[in-house]
């Protein structure tokens, strides 16, 4: 069957298409700095198509209560590598932005740089095909375009592909029910109502205690809780803005260099080998301080050495039984597996909301959830009726998004079978088999690990250096080959092997959606170690991968 054929019976018709150099899927963080990227430096004519009303990706979905973002918003931005404007004019107000003040960055960024006349948007990308014969991803939307460029890069989000729980008897719930990924643009009020939210994960941490403050009663209905850091949110001052603004480049300089791409300082000691006084208030300094850095600033083997995390363990077990009044509920909110294997939630007043009288926490580990009943759900000891049911049950992470859309390389294959085993990459970037199509922060990738603002810079600047360089040198295919993939695949996993990740189900491991394959998702290695292997790729001709020009590849 010829490549035509394949698009003409999968409804990719070829017949006159808009053409561009490139195509970008998703205007988030990631699509709005590879349109600016590809065509301020690049001179490339982009078209970037996006699901959503308006840009923001993830921060235009995620409006649910509560949301702010847990990377701190000075550098949770675009960084000195856009016009300086951008980062000088733009003022953030909390040391956490909220998802409406992010929101409003990206759209004034997308303004700032008039990126809006190369995006569309409420267009929606069903299939993604490449055509060997014509060298062209021919990408169709679900309004009926077709849209075709030499490369196809996808920006479509880690955390999109939203995961609703397949319960029984949805469907005759009487209330309002929603996801928190796809929330209403209006809001919702739940003032005075019984409120049930599924899910104890980053997001409900956020929703819960916002919920709380205005419903009759929460139910919180827990499978497994999580070790949550205090964000220690508060109002940035005038002078410590002036501050970061003037020291920014060193500040990116610093966090381009750290493993998980924030301005930490890594912790240089072990906890084993120091004495338990001084490791409680190493503890101690790094819960005052608040936010994600205790993860890098604490030890340097709570990520690998069993009995070293287990330190961190019972020093959150007791400041959740500080905080919590019932010893019953405290317990229950108090992880018992390794620190750092789910992704630790930042909290804003979330351990005290379970002090409130109008909340109850149901444990549905051990009395699962059995099906929603038209009057509120069920567990399998008894029913709480409820008003409204609020779904914080994550997303079928890194993979989803992608797999919704229907990519197919060379030969037709799609990357769901290519993929049907775990993802199979070169450096979470490129596939073998589609050529031409690069993948922003995709699995074995350091992504989600990451403040992703710095990976996604990492990618989109990779890409076009390496489209740069193929232009310069006569190329116009480049495709991993499978033994660099292989060796990629084999180093992720040995990598991912060595840390305590595959202990605990988690949605980094695929855990959290049924039939998934387990496996270590996001690159482990640090952002550092992989910006050296893919810096290292380009300094070298881009070893692993093929290039060829157009007229050899028909040869
Ligand atoms: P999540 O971490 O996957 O949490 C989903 C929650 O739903 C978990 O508590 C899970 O329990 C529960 N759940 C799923 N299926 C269930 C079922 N059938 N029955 C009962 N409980 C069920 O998703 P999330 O909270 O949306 O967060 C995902 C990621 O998004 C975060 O880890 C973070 O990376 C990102 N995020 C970032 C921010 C930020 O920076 N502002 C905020 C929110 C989220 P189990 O744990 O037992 O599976």
């Amino acid at each position: 069957m010829t490549a035509a054929t394949q698009n003409a019976q999968s409804g990719v018709h070829p017949a006159s298409p808009e053409r561009y150099d490139v195509v970008v899927v998703g205007a988030g963080f990631a699509g709005l700095y590879a349109l600016y990227w590809f065509r301020e430096k690049l001179g490339l004519r982009v078209r970037v198509l996006e699901k959503g009303g308006d840009v923001g990706g993830t921060w235009y979905w995620n409006r649910y209560p509560g949301a702010r973002c847990d990377s701190e918003s000075v550098y949770y931005c675009f960084s000195d590598h856009m016009p300086p404007e951008i980062l000088q004019e733009w003022t953030w107000s909390e040391r956490y932005a909220r998802q409406p003040e992010i929101l409003a960055y990206l759209r004034w960024v997308a303004d700032k740089l008039d990126l809006r006349r190369d995006i569309d948007l409420n267009t929606a990308v069903t299939a993604a095909h490449y055509d060997e014969n014509a060298n062209v991803w021919r990408i169709a939307t679900a309004n009926g375009r077709i849209v075709e460029a030499p490369y196809f890069v996808t920006a479509v989000g880690c955390l999109h592909a939203a995961h609703l729980p397949q319960f029984e008897g949805l469907e005759r719930f009487q209330g309002r029910w929603y996801h928190t990924a796809d929330w209403p643009e209006e809001g919702v009020d739940f003032t005075g109502r019984r409120v049930g939210v599924i899910g104890t994960g980053a997001t409900a941490v956020q929703v819960i205690p916002e919920v709380a403050g205005v419903a009759e009663h929460v139910y919180v209905f827990q499978r497994t809780p999580n070790h949550c850091i205090p964000g220690r949110n508060r109002r940035l001052t005038p002078e410590e803005i002036a501050e970061i603004k003037r020291n920014y480049p060193k500040i990116w300089q610093k966090m381009r260099q750290n493993r998980g791409g924030f301005p930490f300082d890594p912790a240089t000691r072990s906890a084993l080998e120091t004495p338990p006084e001084e490791r409680r208030q190493v503890y101690e300094r790094a819960w005052e301080k608040g936010g994600l850095a205790f993860t890098q600033e604490c030890f340097n083997d709570l990520g690998l050495n069993e009995e070293a995390n287990r330190t961190a363990v019972e020093f959150f077990a007791e400041k959740i039984r500080e905080i919590v009044r019932d010893p019953n509920v405290a317990d229950l909110l108090t992880p018992k597996y390794p620190f750092g294997t789910k992704r630790p939630p930042l909290e804003h007043g979330y351990y005290e909301t379970f002090n409130r009288p109008n909340v109850t926490l149901v444990d549905v580990r051990t009395s699962p959830i059995v099906r929603i009943t038209p009057r509120g759900i069920e567990t399998a000891d008894r029913e709480y009726e409820l008003d409204d049911i609020v779904f914080a049950t994550g997303f079928d992470a890194m993979t989803g998004a992608l797999f919704a859309i229907d990519i197919r390389g060379r030969g037709g294959v799609s990357l769901k079978e290519y993929w049907a085993e775990g993802p199979r990459t070169y450096l979470g970037l490129t596939t073998h088999g589609f050529p031409n199509m690069f993948i922003i922060t995709g699995p074995q990738s350091p992504s989600v690990l990451t403040n992703m603002v710095v990976s996604i810079e990492q990618h989109v600047e990779w890409i076009g250096a390496c489209i740069e360089y193929m232009r310069e040198h006569g190329y116009d295919v480049i495709e991993a080959t499978a033994e660099a993939e292989q060796s990629w695949v084999d180093h992720h996993n040995q990598v991912a092997s060595m840390t305590l990740l595959l202990k605990t189900d988690s949605w980094w491991v695929g855990a959290n959606i049924p039939g998934k394959q387990r496996l270590v998702y996001p690159y482990v290695g640090g952002l550092d170690v992989y910006r050296a292997f893919c810096d290292n790729v380009a300094a070298t001709g881009y070893q692993g991968f093929r290039l060829q020009s157009r007229a050899a590849a028909h040869a």
